[in-house]
């Protein structure tokens, strides 16, 4: 028989039909660029913006949307109005893209010090040469906040994170949303540390969510990605969105997908996450070697009350203080035999730093001191692990 070789190679190159009637049980990654129209009509029409179809994947694509739709309904769960959410490539173009979506050139950002250290280089060498300047002040002084809002109309966003990196120091959020509401401006939350399962800036009155999703809600440690939540939901078409399409921070739909399969068990890592960090707490704090230990669910721990009102669990992060600085620090790193030395955090596994030594290692130890990163301050990610291994894995190492 004579075969046709111009037929088979357009064959190779040809898409096959999808079968409309076979829902898959589970999200399908939309590994394609593009959606194809079935009449020029309905390209018409979806160009016109009158149909919602997808056409190029950086517009939208279902696998992203779907994930964002669920953070947005965890973020707004309990709340008479809905929120929208979009997800992108890392936590960081989260911010990048909202604050440069919705702020305009001369907008000022009033902000704290203590911030995720890529969001205060953002901030700092990115943002401000553009125009975008942010203010520091002390967050959880509500008077220096106010004073500083009236002395500067041109302040148009509160960007908070609580509780911070790494001490855990925590911000009231509805105290700080209403007079971001006040004094007309958006109000921005990184609710990366506690995701929607712990704490809800939303039902506190903020515009805005961001998160790193490579954190906690991935959980897995597989993937880069990020969220912007909002509640505007014009706001968040006319100008997040459109600023997302056209930086192209969108996130790969493989890496949303990874995000979806990790969310699954969110509800239970989280408590699994705080119990775990709750009894570890509390062995450093009977620790003689440990000189303090921050974390929101100990009663001595300075942001204790305000934890337990924006909070439902105390979470999986805490620090402690080993006494003898430096040098006990980096034995102690030394002796872990089970937990990772790395610089992430929210991975099923314990994930210890010592920031002195490590992601702080380059800051003038007079900067780091004053954001109450000292010599001897670990940090922990606590993971899901059996309690015990992990109790006594730190212990052993302290020694
Ligand atoms: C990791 C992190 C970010 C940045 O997220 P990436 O996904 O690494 O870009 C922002 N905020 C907080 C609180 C983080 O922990």
């Amino acid at each position: 028989m004579q075969l046709n070789k111009a037929e088979f190679d357009t064959l190779c190159a040809s898409e096959m039909k999808l079968p409309e009637t076979i829902r898959p049980s589970q999200l399908p990654i939309y590994a394609t660029s593009s959606f194809a129209f079935d009449s020029i009509d309905e390209g018409i029409d979806t160009f016109l913006g009158k149909t919602g179809l997808h056409f190029y994947s950086r517009y939208g694509n279902p696998t992203l949307e779907l994930v964002a739709e669920k953070i947005a309904k965890m973020e707004s769960f309990g709340l008479a109005d809905e929120a929208v959410g979009i997800m992108t490539s890392s936590g960081m173009s989260a911010i990048a893209t909202l604050l440069a979506g919705i702020l305009k050139s001369g907008d000022k950002i009033l902000t704290q010090g203590n911030l995720y250290g890529g969001t205060t280089e953002l901030f700092n060498k990115v943002l401000a040469p553009l125009g975008l300047q942010p203010v520091y002040v002390n967050l959880e002084n509500l008077d220096e906040v106010e004073a500083a809002l009236k002395a500067a109309a041109s302040i148009r966003m509160i960007y908070c994170e609580t509780p911070s990196n790494p001490t855990l120091a925590c911000v009231d959020l509805a105290a700080l949303a209403s007079l971001a509401k006040q004094y007309q401006c958006y109000s921005v939350a990184d609710n990366t540390f506690c995701t929607p399962y712990i704490q809800r800036p939303l039902h506190w009155g903020f515009d805005f969510v961001i998160h790193s999703t490579t954190k906690y809600l991935n959980g897995h440690g597989t993937s880069i990605g990020g969220c912007i939540i909002g509640k505007d939901l014009e706001l968040m078409k006319a100008k997040v969105w459109q600023a997302m399409k056209l930086f192209g921070t969108n996130l790969s739909p493989f890496e949303a997908w990874l995000t979806n399969s990790g969310m699954k068990t969110l509800h239970l890592r989280m408590e699994r996450h705080s119990s775990n960090a709750l009894a570890l707490a509390k062995a450093l704090e009977a620790h003689p070697s440990v000189e303090k230990v921050n974390y929101p669910g100990l009663e001595s721990f300075a942001y204790y009350e305000l934890a337990q009102k924006q909070m439902s669990l105390p979470g999986g992060m805490l620090s402690f203080e080993l006494k003898g600085g430096l040098q006990s620090g980096i034995k102690f790193m030394n002796g872990l035999k089970h937990a990772s030395l790395a610089p992430t955090l929210g991975d099923c596994h314990t994930l210890i730093l010592h920031p002195a030594s490590m992601s702080h290692v380059n800051i003038a130890k007079e900067i780091r001191e004053n954001n109450g990163i000292t010599d001897g301050l670990i940090r922990v990610s606590v993971g899901i692990e059996a309690e015990k291994d992990i109790l006594d894995d730190v212990l052993n190492a302290i020694g």
